[in-house]
């Protein structure tokens, strides 16, 4: 019998349920779903946007009877064909608009970033590296005659003035014409499409060659260090980890680099995705001169990876292996993400706090200089060292660092399930009272972080 039709209907949240790390179902859901490979595959370049966009384009303009020729085969797909691409069609003059009008979007987003200080270094290799490209030299010089010798100068010291480290730039590429007209031409906005495809074809193959050399060369001294830094640890009982625990989940982990054009990325410069097990880091700190930054950042990320977890899988009622796997708990960080649950987003300070206090601890001190001059999460630190010592009485911090790494396991009896977050949640309890943390972390979003720390102090 059918249900009679009701008048507003509620939408239920899907059902959830906790799952083992361990479990059959968590390792064939996650390694069936495309996302989580798909991630892995992604070339975060400056650009890549462009070169999609254009072959999108391109593929509207090819006429509709060619496509149709190509599936003379089957009339089911020529009729769908027709129906959706008889719409979308568009004329090749109306293509080369669309591809100049991309191609211009990028060259503005590629201005400001080069007036932006924290992408200097980046947009100043940009432009060199193109420079180097004999292909680009010539068409260069040939559009180089359309801007006076006065826009080239104007467009250099503009660069110069916005930009505190200029001088390490005037340093590293001197005052190369080349690269000052590259500056001028893209400043004025005279640089045409072909030659701007040009030089983002070639900063793909750069990047590309970066990425290659990494992943060849620093990266596995990377994991080397950090795995055996690790593992020492463990055999000093300084963390609640297993060693099984730890090789899995390095052996699941894929690092890349990001281009530091594409994006900005967290604060330290890194980013771990716990859905697809992908870490990745600033082509920037990957320079030999930054090896330094580079090790904390990697730590810091890797520290991440084997944080405890919380994951829920979406309850499919009509086909049970299919259902979402979400981690809604990394390290001590609540991210119920399913959009009914936004508010509970929690803890994220907490997790950066500690996150960055093992980078302090485990990474190898720099031999020069004694202090990090890039210091990340120095508010939700301070935070942190408030809440660990200024309480009635003072919380240890192997409390907050066993329930970072602690793991749900829900088939345990749930009196058993996070004994370490118990544990965390009394000593926190005795010291500031009851619901503290969760006051905390309201007033964070509320008033923020800076009058947060004010108003304990
Ligand atoms: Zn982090």
């Amino acid at each position: 019998m059918e249900k009679p039709p009701q008048p507003q209907p509620k939408i239920e949240p899907p059902r959830v349920e906790k799952i083992a790390e361990s479990s059959p179902t968590y390792q064939e859901n996650r390694y069936s779903n495309e996302y989580y490979h798909d991630d892995k595959k992604n070339l975060d370049c400056f650009g890549n946007f462009v070169f999609d966009m254009i072959k999108h384009i391109r593929e509207k303009a090819i006429p509709v009877e060619e496509r149709l020729q190509k599936f003379s085969h089957s009339p089911v797909i020529q009729e769908s064909i027709r129906d959706v691409y008889e719409r979308l069609h568009i004329t090749p003059d109306e293509a080369s608009a669309g591809i100049h009008e991309v191609v211009l979007k990028n060259i503005e987003l590629f201005r400001k970033l080069m007036l932006d200080k924290n992408y200097t270094v980046s947009t100043n290799n940009f432009l060199y590296e193109a420079t180097q490209n004999p292909e680009i030299i010539t068409a260069l010089r040939q559009e180089k005659q359309s801007i006076s010798k006065s826009t080239i100068r104007r467009h250099r010291k503009l660069k110069d003035e916005q930009d505190p480290i200029s001088r390490w730039a005037n340093r590293t590429f001197g005052s190369d014409p080349s690269v000052d007209s590259l500056i001028a031409l893209v400043g004025a906005k005279k640089i045409s499409d072909e030659l701007w495809l040009k030089i983002l074809n070639n900063h793909e193959a750069n990047f590309k060659e970066y990425l290659r050399e990494f992943r060849e060369q620093k990266l596995p001294a990377l994991l080397e260090q950090f795995q055996n830094t690790i593992e020492a640890a463990i055999d000093r009982d300084e963390l609640p980890l297993s060693k099984d625990l730890v090789k899995k989940r390095l052996g699941q982990t894929h690092v890349t680099l990001k281009d530091a054009l594409h994006s900005a990325l967290e604060k330290n410069r890194g980013r771990f995705n716990p859905e697809t097990d992908v870490v990745s880091v600033d082509s920037f700190i990957a320079h030999p001169a930054r090896k330094k930054q580079l090790e904390y950042t990697f730590f810091h990320e890797m520290f991440h990876a084997l944080s405890g977890r919380l994951i829920t899988k979406e309850v499919n009622e009509e086909d049970d292996e299919l259902g979402e796997i979400r981690h809604e708990r990394i390290g001590l960080h609540f991210n119920i993400s399913r959009e009914e649950h936004q508010k509970l987003q929690r803890f994220r300070w907490l997790n950066e706090a500690i996150t960055t206090r093992l980078e302090d601890k485990y990474v190898p001190p720099p031999e020069k200089t004694p202090e990090r001059s890039y210091l990340s999460y120095e508010k939700e630190r301070e935070l942190l060292e408030l809440i660990m010592t200024k309480g009635k009485a003072p919380i240890d911090e192997k409390f907050f660092t066993a329930a970072y790494f602690e793991n749900l396991d829900p088939t345990l009896p749930p009196e058993k399930r996070l004994p370490a977050w118990k544990t965390l949640s009394q000593q926190l309890e005795q010291s500031w009272g009851k619901g503290f943390l969760n006051r905390v972390d309201a007033s964070i979003k509320k008033i923020g972080l800076v009058k947060t720390i004010e108003a304990i102090k």
